[in-house]
């Protein structure tokens, strides 16, 4: 019961890494609010977890949604203490070329800009309890991934964003730290697993991307945010990388 009462909201609450983050949080004694656009995925788990979880169903893209979520998380339980923005996406690899500037304003929206808006709009109420921000970035911010110009930029800006309102918020007591995800199992990576031509090939290739020879768990990600909110309490502008070592050492890694 690391955080108990303590009041958490999760953006993409409702699957995935989200999910991981959510079901730690409520194992630490937490009120948890998911937040996402999955009315009946966010539904069921916040049935399945019971009381101390209830799901929001709001845009992040939306400025309205925003407003209106953080108005009626501080309207039903007085404070905000940890705030995660976890809700992103990765579109198809491709080119620049065959990125359209729209597609490209559009992934920035929903990655980058509904991070900036969450923070705006908690950071009143975060500020009150010393609260904290942890944002959901990912290992290619630093490394770089083919034909992604698009996620790979929007992921880089969250890593700076973070580190910059770090310093800004430290008067206040406010943390801010970002965390890095290399390959974690979740529906958006087996969806790429299986648009491509041959689904097994590709998983055994995610397994060997890193020196830990598997994929990592939404649980091990949520594991990690939960010790940025209860226990990291002297940590602040980091990028917490959670990758079993991908980055490490040169091209795939044999299995011993
Ligand atoms: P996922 O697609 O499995 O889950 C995404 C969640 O976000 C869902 O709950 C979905 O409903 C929600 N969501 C999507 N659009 C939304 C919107 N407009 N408003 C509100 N909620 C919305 O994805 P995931 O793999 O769990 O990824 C979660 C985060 O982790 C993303 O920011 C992603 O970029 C990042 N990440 C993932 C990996 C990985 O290997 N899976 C690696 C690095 C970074």
């Amino acid at each position: 019961m690391r955080y108990l009462d303590r009041i958490v909201v999760v953006t993409g609450g409702s699957r995935g890494i989200g999910e991981g983050i959510v079901r730690a949080f409520v194992r630490e004694g937490a009120h948890v609010v998911a937040v996402s656009t999955d009315r009946a995925g966010g539904d069921a788990l916040a049935a399945a977890l019971g009381p101390t979880c209830r799901h929001v169903h709001a845009d992040v893209r939306r400025d309205e949604d925003l407003a209106a979520l953080f108005a009626d998380v501080v309207a039903t339980h007085g404070r905000l203490d940890c705030l995660v923005n976890n809700a992103g996406t990765h579109l198809a690899h491709r080119a620049i070329d065959d990125i359209t500037p729209g597609a490209f304003r559009d992934l920035l929206d929903l990655n980058l800009v509904s991070q900036f808006m969450a923070c705006r709009l908690a950071l009143p109420h975060l500020r009150q309890v010393q609260g904290c921000i942890i944002n959901m970035a990912s290992l290619v911010a630093t490394l770089g991934q083919h034909h992604a110009v698009d996620y790979v930029a929007s992921k880089g800006a969250i890593v700076a964003f973070s580190r910059a309102l770090a310093i800004d918020e430290a008067r206040h007591g406010v943390r801010v730290n970002s965390v890095s995800p290399g390959n974690i199992d979740t529906p958006l990576w087996q969806s790429f697993a299986d648009a491509s031509a041959d689904p097994d090939a590709m998983r055994r290739g995610g397994e060997t991307s890193q020196w830990l020879p598997r994929l990592g768990t939404a649980d091990e990600v949520g594991r990690l945010c939960v010790y940025l909110a209860a226990d990291a309490t002297y940590t602040t502008g980091v990028d917490h990388v959670i990758s079993g070592g991908a980055e490490i050492g040169y091209g795939t890694k044999p299995i011993s």
